[in-house]
């Protein structure tokens, strides 16, 4: 039986290939970035693969109403 695996950061199926495979159990050296940095604490430093904490088109419910409005420049 066939296991499709699939990467646990972009969770996109893993590729078959030499130059694949080097990175698992992740699809490519930057999913294995993404999760190193993330163990470490300092994934802000890399640019996201997708954004966890800035869902706007998902959960619109629990946005934080303090939006401030841009009308009036201050000073
Ligand atoms: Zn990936």
């Amino acid at each position: 039986m066939a296991e499709l695996r699939l990467c646990p950061i972009c969770r996109r199926p893993l590729e078959e290939g030499e130059s694949a495979r080097r990175f698992r159990p992740f699809c490519s050296k930057r999913c294995a970035d993404v999760d190193l940095s993330r163990w470490l604490g300092g994934r802000y430093a890399i640019p996201a693969v997708e954004a966890e904490d800035e869902r706007e088109a998902e959960g619109e419910s629990s946005e934080p109403t303090e939006r401030k409005p841009v009308s009036s420049a201050k000073h």
